[in-house]
């Protein structure tokens, strides 16, 4: 198995910008390292960066999340899908819904968001949008 980011540039890994940090997130979600990732993040207490779709950052009660959510995948969970990508794919999926003859609420009701959500992601371009804090 070979790990995902070794195709990509490795300081999208390690990037202060959230949009860079989302990237790497998104690659992380589908890389076959996973779980060996999450592994060697818990080994090395005091590193940073992006492990196994997990975002190092921060102390305190921050740091434990982040830890547990580690954990979780070293045990074989998968990693969450970052909120950013949940976004472009609901997006998506509500285009896609509309294509189909669907009104906003029916959307809505099918993704199981509300009304107001709905009608911004008809609004946004799936491609760019959402991909800054
Ligand atoms: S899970 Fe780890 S090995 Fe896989 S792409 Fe992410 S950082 Fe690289």
């Amino acid at each position: 198995m070979i790990a995902a980011c070794r195709e990509h540039d490795p300081e999208l890994w390690f990037s202060t910008d959230y949009a860079e940090q989302q990237q790497a997130r998104d690659i992380c979600v589908s890389c076959p390292m996973v779980q060996a990732c999450a592994q060697k993040a818990l080994e090395r207490p005091d590193t940073v960066g992006v492990w196994a779709s997990v975002p190092l950052s921060g102390y305190g009660s921050k740091r434990r999340s982040q830890v547990q959510r580690l954990y979780h995948i070293a045990k074989g969970g998968r990693p969450e899908i970052p909120p950013v990508t949940r976004m472009r794919l609901n997006a998506t999926a509500a285009r896609h819904l509309r294509d189909q003859g669907m009104r906003v609420s029916e959307i809505a009701e099918r993704l199981q968001i509300s009304l107001s959500t709905a009608t911004r992601y008809l609004g946004m371009n799936t491609s760019t949008e959402g991909l800054s804090a």
